[in-house]
Parts: structure tokens; sequence; C-alpha cells
């Protein structure tokens, strides 16, 4: 299964993994600026990458 991650540089950690079945990219930036908008907010550099899974 393929997902993307949202990674947070400032907190280094992963602040939310989606499946990309469910979640199209533009779904993801909706969720970038309402469910993590916190860490947009802060001034925090927030990436999303692509993480696999068996
Ligand atoms: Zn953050």
């Amino acid at each position: 299964m393929e997902f993307k991650e949202v990674y947070c540089q400032n907190c280094k950690k992963v602040i939310g993994r989606y499946n990309i079945k469910f979640y199209n990219d533009e779904k993801i930036n909706e969720l970038l600026k309402t469910t993590h908008s916190t860490h947009i907010k802060n001034g925090h550099q927030v990436n999303i990458r692509k993480f696999v899974k068996d």
C-alpha cells in the first residue's frame, strides 16, 4: 500500500499518514490547511513524502 506521509521538520515527527487510495493531493492539501494548520501557522516546515508499506 502506498501512503503520503506528512512530516513536520520542526516537530521532527510524522503528523499524518494517508492512504493515497483515499486521499489525493487535493485532499491532503486541505488537511494541511485544517487538521495540521497549527504547524503551518507556527511557521513549521511541513513536507509530504511517499511511504510504501506492503
Ligand atoms: Zn510542527
